[in-house]
């Protein structure tokens, strides 16, 4: 708890911060390059018109919609999360796990439908339906968890996975089913082991 966790602090302004109640662990599903700065591309992706995972024109956007299209989606103000973390070089060429600042506190997210409000969005960039986040990933999110949990009162209930949410909503009737609409974080992700280490 530690350096990271000064660092943080260092970064957030807790004074105009929202009333924060949860936080939303999400993966980007695009793979980690763990060269160049994957959070700044993602962040210039959301800040653009989107269709079908790709940035497409205003234009092209205006038409599709004219047309009846459905799922264009227009530009962000900003990334679409708080904070997140992605390996990227450090100086002698070697990957590290690097800590990424998104929205601050004061701005709601654009993350998770009905939950942006008090809701903190924390995105590990990669695809972990397909292999876990490494150990040193996983804590990296607890000791920012940890700290966010103590600032703002937050119980480790309330610190759930993207897919989490359509149960939380009803909108779907179990994990598989949720799952099956978005797997966010990532079906290698064990929230409930993420939440038991965060009790
Ligand atoms: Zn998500």
């Amino acid at each position: 708890m530690s350096n990271k966790l000064i660092l943080v602090g260092n970064d957030i302004d807790l004074v105009n911060a929202r009333k924060w109640s949860h936080i939303i662990l999400h993966h980007s599903w695009s793979k980690d390059s763990q060269k160049v700065n994957d959070w700044d591309n993602i962040k210039k992706y959301q800040m653009q018109w989107r269709y079908a995972g790709n940035n497409i024109t205003e234009k092209v956007a205006k038409d599709l919609i004219a047309s009846g299209v459905k799922g264009v989606e227009p530009p962000d103000k900003d990334i679409a999360y708080n904070y997140g973390e992605e390996y990227a070089m450090d100086g002698n060429g070697n990957p590290t796990l690097k800590f990424r600042i998104g929205r601050p506190l004061s701005m709601v997210g654009a993350h998770t439908k009905r939950y942006n409000e008090f809701a903190v969005g924390y995105c590990i960039v990669g695809n972990f339906d397909l292999a876990p986040p490494k150990e040193e990933e996983i804590e990296m999110f607890l000791t920012v968890a940890r700290a966010l949990m103590s600032w703002f009162k937050i119980e480790p209930k309330n610190v759930i996975g993207h897919y989490e949410t359509y149960v939380l909503l009803g909108q779907a009737k179990d994990k598989k089913e949720a799952q099956s609409i978005k797997s966010c974080p990532g079906l290698m992700i064990n929230m409930d082991d993420i939440r038991h280490r965060l009790e």
